[in-house]
Formats: structure tokens, sequence, C-alpha cells
């Protein structure tokens, strides 16, 4: 029988409708998920016919498909499936509607609207297998800070989020918003990060910190997005971002870096950001350094593709589809060369660029630019819960850990373009997803 709790959780995510504290989790509730494949993402080893069993929100044990089950244990039957850690997007923007070119676009709705595209954009995202996002900015100050509370507390389905708060940006750069008159006055609540001197930016992380953001987004370089930046051009120098790094840290708060070019990396990873995001135009002494340092690459390997055919069918701003092509392949270069000189690398697309729940495909896209399918795996789970530092609570199946999980039919391993189906999803020992020949 299927508990009360598992139920409404699947009509839940059926229907669209969000949970409730129904939703609260059953402490003494047993599943034991029987996985015909399982991924072992420490050891980088495939199981076959294997047994998790959840307790609660928590994995409590993994064990042979012929140990004796708990009694009274819910059975969850996914011996067709390939079983895996939940996944994680480490760089997502959940608020918001989908970034196109009309970059004024967030100042034609209101915060509750933006709030509620939000709700929409975290339940895609779940729902496609993402258990965790580090959500990386929002030009509305702290509506992410608002969803991810809404989404602990059950108010709201959703992935688990280490957000951001606001963007640190210098004024007129990449994380303005850019294209109003000059004699327009841009609301302050979109600019609540602009920081121009060290002191400044001190005085922004603070803010931004004491606000509720779990951790800082710095814009070192311009954008490809934000009209009129150069992605190659360095925003801040050295001094201004190690400041943010080191009030950061006062917080235990670490620092992620947007930056394209190579002196705008090289700037972010002496000052000792956590890490580079895009990393588009890195030359080899970037890559050196980062490996030197231990700095994380998030590269976003996928989006371009998307940005060009949707920015040309829509007839996007030439400069935005050129800065979109320049960037697009020398990325991919460097993140080949990067893989090979063993740079730490967690899996991050940029989603709210391109439509939330289609996270899953830059999968192929790490493979195909130099990564075995089991280290792209890793980079969406292992790898991704160590550079949020949460590697305590998610990001392998391990006892212990929470109980996020989801399946994939068949041997997904050999097809990561299999991902874009995700059959399961569990996240703290609630089911929002399953597929019905599991159902008793
Ligand atoms: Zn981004």
């Amino acid at each position: 029988m299927r508990t009360p709790i598992v139920r409404l959780a699947a009509v839940a995510a059926a229907t669209g409708c969000f949970a409730t504290s129904a939703l609260a989790q059953d402490k003494s509730q047993v599943v034991a998920v029987r996985a015909g494949r399982l991924v072992d993402v420490d050891k980088g080893e495939i199981g076959r016919d294997q047994v998790i069993v959840v307790r609660g929100d928590r994995i409590e044990a993994i064990q042979p498909g012929s140990a004796r089950l708990p009694t009274g244990a819910r059975v969850i039957d996914l011996s067709k499936y390939t079983v895996l850690p939940g996944l994680i997007d480490c760089h997502s923007h959940l608020i918001g509607e989908i970034q196109a070119a009309d970059v004024l676009l967030p100042l034609e709705r209101s915060e509750a609207q933006e709030a509620f595209r939000g709700v929409r954009n975290a339940r895609a995202t779940l729902l496609a297998g993402f258990t965790s996002v580090r959500d990386v900015g929002t030009y509305r100050a702290f509506v992410d800070v608002a969803l991810r509370d809404a989404i602990d507390d059950g108010t709201v389905i959703g992935p688990r989020m280490e957000v951001a708060g606001a963007y640190v940006t210098v004024s007129t750069g990449a994380g303005e918003l850019v294209g109003a008159a000059p004699d327009v006055t841009i609301p302050f609540s979109y600019r609540f990060g602009v920081a121009n001197s060290a002191d400044e930016v001190r005085t922004r992380v603070r803010a931004i910190l004491n606000g509720g953001a779990d951790f800082i987004k710095i814009l070192a370089t311009g954008a490809v997005l934000t009209r009129g930046t150069k992605p190659g051009a360095s925003e801040y120098t050295e001094d201004q971002i190690r400041a943010a790094v080191e009030q950061a840290a006062e917080y235990g708060a670490f620092v992620a870096a947007h930056a394209h070019g190579a002196e705008g990396i090289k700037r972010a990873v002496r000052a000792g950001v956590r890490s580079i995001e895009h990393g588009s135009l890195m030359d080899d002494e970037a890559i050196a350094l980062m490996t030197k340092h231990g700095t994380w690459l998030v590269a976003d390997i996928y989006n371009g593709d998307y940005t060009d055919s949707v920015g040309r069918q829509e007839k996007w701003p030439a400069d935005i589809l050129r800065k979109n092509t320049e960037t697009t392949e020398t990325q991919r270069v460097g993140f080949r060369k990067a893989v090979a000189a063993g740079v730490r690398i967690a899996y991050g697309t940029d989603s709210g660029i391109y439509p939330h729940g289609l996270n899953a495909r830059q999968l192929p896209y790490m493979v195909k630019y130099g990564m075995t399918p089991m280290q792209a795996i890793q980079s969406a789970t292992i790898s991704a819960a160590q550079l949020m530092q949460w590697e305590d609570r998610v990001g392998s199946i391990a006892p212990g850990k929470l109980a996020d999980l989801v399946a994939v039919q068949g041997d997904a391993m050999a097809n990561l373009r299999s991902f874009e189906k995700v059959g399961f999803v569990m996240k703290g020992g609630v089911v929002y997803k399953e597929p019905s020949a599991v159902r008793p």
C-alpha cells in the first residue's frame, strides 16, 4: 500500500497543485527502492540489482536485491531502471521569464509575477530530475531567497536552492538592466548589488548576505545577453573581486564569478573565487591557474545552440547573436582543454536563458567535449554537491544523506540523451514523479 503522503505528492506533481503541509515528511515511513542499475558516483561504478532503503527523508542503507527487506516497507520497483542521485544544476536562474533579447522585460512585470514564474520554473526543474540547484542570480533582488524558503517549508514544489540574492556588478555592467533611456531611473531593487569600488563591494556583499543569500555572484566581465557590455572585457579589478571574497568569507560564504574573458577569469581565480561561470574565452594560462587554485569551472556549453536558433528565428539584435557565436565554440574548445588538464568541473546550464526543465540537454555535450559518461554524471551529482559545499547531504546515494533519487529507463549511462526523460523523482523521501508501472 502506498501511504497517503506519497500519493498526495504524486497527485500534486501530476496535477500541478502545489505541495501543502500534508507533504511534511513522515519520519517513520520506510521505502525500499529496487534498482536494476544503481550508479555509485563516489566510486564511479554501476551496481546491478540493489535495494536502497529510505527511512523518512534519509537514505538508511544500500543492500543487495536478495537481502530481506525491512518489515512494512513500501516497495518501489525500478528494476527496469537506472537509479542515480538527484541531479544538480549549478547555474540556474529560476526567477522570472526566460531571458530574451529584450533586456528591459523584467521591468514589465510585478514582483509577484516574477515570483510565480519562479514557482512554475522550480516545478519544471524538479520534475526533470534536478533535485538541487545553485541559483546564480535574479535581476530583482531576493525573489530567489523567498522561493528557496517557500520550497523548503513545503509551500512550493521545487528543487533545493542555494541562492545568490542579487548580482554584484559595476554600474552599466553585465548584471545591470541596460537599454533604458539615459534619463530613466531603474528602481533600486534591480540595482541592489551595484558596486563600483572595493569598499562598495564589501557593503553590497554584506547587504546581500544579510538579506538571506547563501553565496555571492559577482560579474567579473561583460556578458553575452547584456547589450553594450563586452564578454572579453574585465569589469572589476582583482582587488575589488578579492574584497568580495574576503567579505563573503566573514560569513562563511563563497563567491561565484561570471567571467568570459581570459583576463577577468585570471583576476577572479587569483582573488580566490570558488567558481568561474561560463569561462568562455579562457586561455591556457587561465586553465593552469584554475588547476593550481582548485577553482571550479561551471561552463554552460549547451545553451549557445539554443540562443542561436531561437535568436535567428526571433530576429534578435545582431550584436547579441554575434557575441553568442564568438563565445560558444571557443567555450567548448576551452572546456575540452580544462577536462584534459584536470580542472574541477561542475554541471551548470544557465537555465533561464533557455526553457526550464530541459536541464539534462547539456549532458551529451559534456561527453562530446571530452568527458566520459560517468564524469558527466559525476559533474551533475557529487561534484556539483562539492562545489555547493552540500556534499554532506546530497550528491550521492549513501547512508545518512537525503533521499534524493532519480531513475531513467534502461541502461541510461549508455545514452545520456535518455536523461531528458527522467521517469522517477524522489526528493527528501517524497515521490514527485513515478512511472505508472511501479504503482502497486
Ligand atoms: Zn547565468
